[in-house]
């Protein structure tokens, strides 16, 4: 999936970049604030590290990056 693509659905269920956002990863952190996102500064992110995501931001509504 794109980083763009995955980008986006996260800023819309209201997680956030860490800041400063330096590094060859970034650091995202959900709405609750008790989960993270760490993802790799790549155009395009691999369905491991999408599922990764989504089972780390474990907070977030069931389906939310369908
Ligand atoms: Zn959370």
């Amino acid at each position: 999936m794109k980083l763009a693509d995955l980008e986006r659905a996260m800023w819309r269920q209201g997680c956030r970049k860490r800041t400063p956002d330096k590094g060859p990863h970034t650091k995202w952190i959900c709405p609750c604030g008790r989960h993270r996102a760490i993802i790799p500064r790549h155009r395009e992110i691999s369905a491991l590290v999408v599922g990764n995501t989504v089972k780390g931001l474990a907070c977030l509504e069931e389906g939310w990056l369908a």
